[in-house]
């Protein structure tokens, strides 16, 4: 925008910013189709056990194959599917998806498998039959409440109001689990973490990527910790890509790491070959032992 010049000649319309925001509305259009076109996916990306290494929990993530633009990142059209109330249908989309996916998984290769979902602000504050009809697919699967996550972030519950505090206390009785996303990114008030009931914490990146021994970024990941522990939550490690972040993390007592390390988020049906694999590896496994007895 042009900056300085005086008070009149500051202008909103420059040509950069119609471009942007023209940009913006085409996109939005184009994501209002983009739900009855198919053009929207779910992938997945393992949560896996630090300890032993298994796959316990994948995160889906949505993903927008554009006709003409490719991928278009969530980072981009999440915002804009907040702002044009498209993320309530987008948002009931994703997890009718994961729900069919999580009710195969539990069956066929994992009996405790859970899919954590992630939901904007403007979804888990919206107080309405859609999310009770949701329940009610997972009792009509005969899905236990355990079988889903919700993933939050720190900014709903620090200006927590009633709708908040309602739908946490109504996911705590089906049995649903609560993570809080991107932990340490936000104001980090550690009070809510004593008020609401959470399950996970979710280290953000920005601590796993600069984790080194003797680092602040250490220091605060092995509080983060301590801390998660001794609350009764469960700690996830987001974005590990290196053995020695993986080897840092499991040292400090982390339950869970999640990142390029182990794979990359992909579509549901490789997904499922991959568990099956492990499965299937597991199964070998427990034969031998067996055999060796
Ligand atoms: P998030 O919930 O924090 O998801 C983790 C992001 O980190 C994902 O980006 C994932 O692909 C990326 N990631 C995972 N491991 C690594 C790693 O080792 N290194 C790096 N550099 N990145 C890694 P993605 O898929 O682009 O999603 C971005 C954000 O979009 C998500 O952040 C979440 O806030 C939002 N989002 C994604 N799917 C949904 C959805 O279904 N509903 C809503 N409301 N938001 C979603
Ligand atoms: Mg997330
Ligand atoms: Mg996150
Ligand atoms: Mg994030």
């Amino acid at each position: 925008a042009a900056k300085g010049g005086g008070r009149n000649r500051f202008s909103y319309f420059t040509p950069t910013l119609q471009v942007a925001a023209l940009n913006r509305m085409r996109l939005t259009n184009d994501l209002r189709g983009a739900l009855k076109g198919g053009q929207l996916a779910l992938y997945f990306q393992p949560i896996v056990h630090l300890r032993t290494g298994r796959i316990h929990k994948a995160e889906a993530l949505i993903r927008w194959n554009h006709p003409q633009r490719g991928m278009v990142s969530p980072l981009e059209f999440i915002p804009l599917a907040e702002a044009s109330g498209l993320i309530i249908e987008i948002g009931s989309w994703v997890l009718r998806e994961s729900v069919q996916w999580v009710r195969r998984w539990r069956s066929e290769h994992h009996p405790e498998f859970q899919v954590s979902v992630n939901q904007s602000p403007l979804e888990f504050q919206r107080e309405d039959g859609s999310y009770q009809a949701w329940l009610g697919e997972l009792q009509a699967l005969d899905l236990p409440g355990q079988s889903v996550v919700v993933e939050i972030t720190e900014g709903l519950l620090l200006d927590a109001n009633s709708a908040v505090s309602n739908k946490l206390l109504q996911l705590r009785d089906a049995g649903i689990q609560v993570a809080l996303d991107d932990f340490g990114t936000g104001y980090s008030s550690l009070s809510y973490l004593k008020k609401f009931d959470i399950d996970y914490l979710k280290i953000d990146r920005s601590f796993t990527r600069n984790l080194a021994p003797e680092s602040s970024d250490m220091a605060l990941s092995d509080a983060i910790i301590v801390m998660a522990h001794k609350l009764g939550l469960r700690v996830i490690a987001e974005g590990v890509e290196t053995a020695e972040q993986r080897e840092l993390l499991l040292a400090a007592g982390c339950d869970y790491g999640q990142g390029y390390l182990f794979a990359r988020p992909m579509p549901a049906d490789q997904f499922d070959a991959l568990l099956k694999a492990q499965a299937h590896e597991q199964a070998q496994q427990q034969a031998l032992a067996h055999a060796r007895e």
